[in-house]
């Protein structure tokens, strides 16, 4: 079998390089083994009819003008802003926190001139902010830490937060405002159809043939191809041969309540301190599906399965350096994603690194237009 360019993997990172490279005029070939496109965006109707999210809650946001257009070419969107409460003792209060989380956990009648110097008085200045530990008691000190951040993040990543890098802990902040929404992106939106819908349309090309059901390692003799794009998890490439890099892993409990229209009052809610799961999602608030049952999923952290997480914390980075090394000498494959690259990368993040690679790509393959 031959191909200009062979893609391992039909998510974000593999799907956007092949419509790029289809759109210059090479042919490409994008696997994934996998019996569907999307990689972990992929989205499905249940049996009951409900649209969910089966490798769990997917919620687009971007502050990238440029990535939210380019996926704008494959979907119409639809206005969501993703709102999260946090299960503390016996109240639902909103997480990331501000004004009124506080308020409500205890008792108080702060406002926006006043809730600086609540934290001011609560938090535990650090010198260095290298951990998550760091970053939470450095901003908020160690009640909200210990009622918020500890539980969850040890249930999620096996970790307690002083051993994960700041960067983790990072991705949630403090508000000193009532704004309650998870993300403050200037672009919140669902894709209209769906995410599979919209990988459909990206991968509609007549230079794009697509195969899933198949495993990169065990065809990878059978295809001659001028370059390889490769989007899994950079250790398999190599075999493990420096090791295992560690990859936090879920398992999925989805449920359907046939007789309950609205589960819960917002999209997901997190139990930090309850619990075997993290969090439950209700999909219709998501896609705002109307339906007189709902879908749920609940996501169960563990360490074996299906890679989902790159688990950021120094010595991983260390390892995860001399596979670079590796990758970086490789003049036929160009490694991009978040399990390639193992990043931390949200969708948009994923667009933004399949474009760079795409030019590199194009570079590579000497397509005489390529900046
Ligand atoms: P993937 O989607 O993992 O795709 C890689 C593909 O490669 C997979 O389909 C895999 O089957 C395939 N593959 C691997 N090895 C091989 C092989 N040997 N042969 C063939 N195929 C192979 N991001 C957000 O922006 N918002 C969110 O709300 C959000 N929520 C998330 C919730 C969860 C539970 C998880 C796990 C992630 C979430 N993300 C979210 C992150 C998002 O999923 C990723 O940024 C994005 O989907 C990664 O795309 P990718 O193409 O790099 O990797
Ligand atoms: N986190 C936490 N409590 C929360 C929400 C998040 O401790 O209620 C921490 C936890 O370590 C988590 C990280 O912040 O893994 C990032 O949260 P996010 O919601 O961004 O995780 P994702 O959606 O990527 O799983």
């Amino acid at each position: 079998m031959k191909t200009d360019v062979l893609i391992v993997g039909a998510g974000f990172s593999g799907s956007v390089v092949a419509r790029e490279l289809a759109e210059r005029g090479y042919n490409v070939l994008v696997i994934d083994k996998r019996d569907h496109i999307g990689g972990n965006a992929y989205d499905r109707t249940d049996e009951h009819g409900v649209l969910i999210h089966p490798y769990g809650p997917h919620i687009f946001h971007t502050n990238g003008a440029r990535i939210a257009e380019y996926l704008s070419q494959f979907t119409e969107w639809r206005d969501y802003e993703h709102r999260v409460l946090a299960k503390v003792e016996d109240k639902f209060v909103p997480i990331p926190i501000n004004i009124d989380t506080v308020n409500e956990l205890y008792g108080l009648d702060l406002n926006e001139d006043t809730i600086q110097g609540f934290y001011d008085s609560v938090r535990e200045p650090r010198e260095q902010i290298r951990t998550s530990e760091d970053v939470v008691v450095n901003a908020v000190g160690q009640d909200l830490y210990e009622k918020f951040f500890r539980g969850y993040t040890r249930k999620q990543w096996g970790l307690d937060p002083s051993q994960l890098a700041s960067s983790v802990a990072a991705r949630i902040p403090t508000r000193t405002n009532r704004d309650d929404r998870y993300f403050t992106d200037t672009f919140q939106k669902m894709p209209a159809e769906g995410y599979t819908k919209m990988f459909e349309r990206m991968l509609d090309h007549p230079r794009i043939r697509v195969e899933t059901g198949v495993d990169f390692f065990e065809m990878r003799d059978k295809v001659q191809s001028d370059h390889i794009v490769y989007t899994g998890p950079v250790d398999a490439f190599y075999a493990y041969c420096f090791g295992r890099l560690p990859y936090r892993s879920l398992r999925f409990e989805h449920e359907h309540l046939a007789d309950t229209e609205q589960y819960q009052t917002v999209g997901t809610v997190n139990f930090p301190n309850d619990y075997e799961f993290t969090r439950v999602t209700e999909f219709k608030h998501l896609t705002g599906q109307k339906h007189a049952g709902t879908s749920l999923v609940r996501e169960f952290p563990q360490a074996e399965g299906d890679p989902y997480y790159p688990v950021p914390r120094p010595e991983n980075e260390a390892l995860f350096k001399r596979y670079e090394a590796l990758a970086q000498q490789e003049k036929g494959v160009t490694f991009v994603g978040r399990l390639a690259q193992y990043r931390y990368y949200n969708m948009d993040q994923c667009v933004g690194a399949a474009l760079k690679a795409s030019e590199y790509v194009l570079e590579k393959l000497g397509d005489v237009d390529a900046s």
